[in-house]
């Protein structure tokens, strides 16, 4: 067998954000370049043992720009050139980076080949450019196997020396090179010297699962609710009477815990019985709602709140877009947005919640 055909071939799914921007001479604003123009300034390329194709979107754009309708069109790529790559890589803006990466490890069921997300907090042509290694390294792992076998199987985002499970991660930082974190769950790789390989946290489709199955819908019709001290109850009054919506991620303080009013208590119990799915995440940056602490939290759980465990907003929204798009059926839909479908949330800990005692008894 001749070397060519070893090589690992990896698709470069290129969409843009700051990794492939350069300076815009007259506005000085910083404006997206095509891929031809980004692999030219990381000539190491040629020389990475890796067989890379690229397709871009278009016009590449700043990933504010990104929607729903571009997360269907990266899923369809990843489906259709599924069999003919060993890996896919794609750039991205870090701006919605995590709801594009958890996005598609929702549509993208039974995944047995790395779609690893990358992009640079500085654009790749300047000197100090995070661009070039998180580039390198995406594909390197993208084209990494372990006996034979893709090492990585799932949606991932490799940035600032480390590659984390997309569903799991979220842009904590305007400035740092670290700006990606997965808050609640270890990182799947460390770069070093050598790629330090977690094993036991790798994600694995069970063995049962039929191939790679493409789940392309997407129910907009959701909201995302912040609950903050002194919030007009009608602002989620409006919210929650829109005639489409079908579901709402509210974001809560602490494990879980909201105010214990009335007011609230009716508004949530009348959208939930006219089919509004609910979904509970904190608003802290790491840990999740726990359900059984407080008498705040328990309270939401009576109005068919249901937990969203330590699932970050990107995945629960994201989440809840996905399953609402599969089925209508509210016991379904608590189910599904409970179970562990990609990584995403840790299973609650039973033994936490007995250490705490019945629910209700901690107190406020
Ligand atoms: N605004 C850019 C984007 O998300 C930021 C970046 O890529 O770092 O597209």
């Amino acid at each position: 067998m001749s070397h060519l055909e070893t090589m690992r071939t990896v698709l470069v799914i290129y969409t843009g954000g700051t990794i492939g921007m350069t300076r815009d001479k007259v506005s000085g604003a910083l404006v997206p370049l095509d891929f031809a123009q980004v692999a030219k300034h990381v000539p190491e390329l040629a020389h990475a043992g890796i067989r890379v194709e690229a397709v871009s979107f278009d016009v590449p754009m700043d990933s504010s720009d990104v929607s729903p309708r571009h997360w269907r069109s990266l899923a369809n790529t990843v489906a259709e050139c599924y069999n003919r790559f060993d890996g896919f890589v794609i750039l991205h803006g870090t701006d919605t980076m995590a709801y594009s990466a958890s996005a598609l490890s929702f549509m993208l069921e039974g995944l047995q080949k790395p779609v690893i997300f990358t992009g640079s907090q500085l654009p790749i042509g300047i000197p100090r450019t995070d661009g070039r290694e998180n580039l390198l390294s995406a594909l390197m792992l993208a084209a990494h196997q372990t006996d034979g076998a893709s090492t990585i199987q799932e949606v991932a985002v490799y940035f600032g020396n480390h590659l984390l499970r997309g569903n799991r991660s979220h842009k904590e930082s305007a400035q740092s090179l670290q700006a990606i974190v997965s808050p609640n769950f270890p990182a799947l790789v460390e770069a070093g010297v050598d790629f330090m390989i977690e094993t036991s946290t790798l994600w694995r489709t069970p063995p049962t699962a039929d191939g790679l199955q493409l789940h392309s819908g997407m129910r907009q019709e959701v909201a995302w609710v912040s609950l903050y001290p002194g919030m007009p109850l009608d602002l989620l009054r409006q919210t929650l009477e829109w005639p489409d919506l079908r579901g709402v991620v509210l974001a809560t303080y602490g494990s879980g815990n909201a105010p214990t009013s009335q007011v609230l208590k009716d508004l949530l119990q009348k959208a939930n019985q006219s089919g509004v799915t609910l979904l509970n995440v904190t608003q802290c940056g790491h840990g999740g709602v726990h359900p059984e602490l407080y008498a705040t939290s328990h309270m939401l759980a009576g109005c068919g709140v249901i937990p969203g465990h330590d699932m970050t907003t990107e995945a629960a929204l994201t989440k809840l877009m996905h399953v609402l798009a599969l089925t209508d059926d509210q016991g379904q839909i608590r189910d599904m947005m409970t179970a562990n479908l990609r990584g995403e949330l840790t299973p609650q800990d039973r033994s936490r919640a007995e250490a705490h005692g019945p629910a209700g008894a901690a107190g406020l």
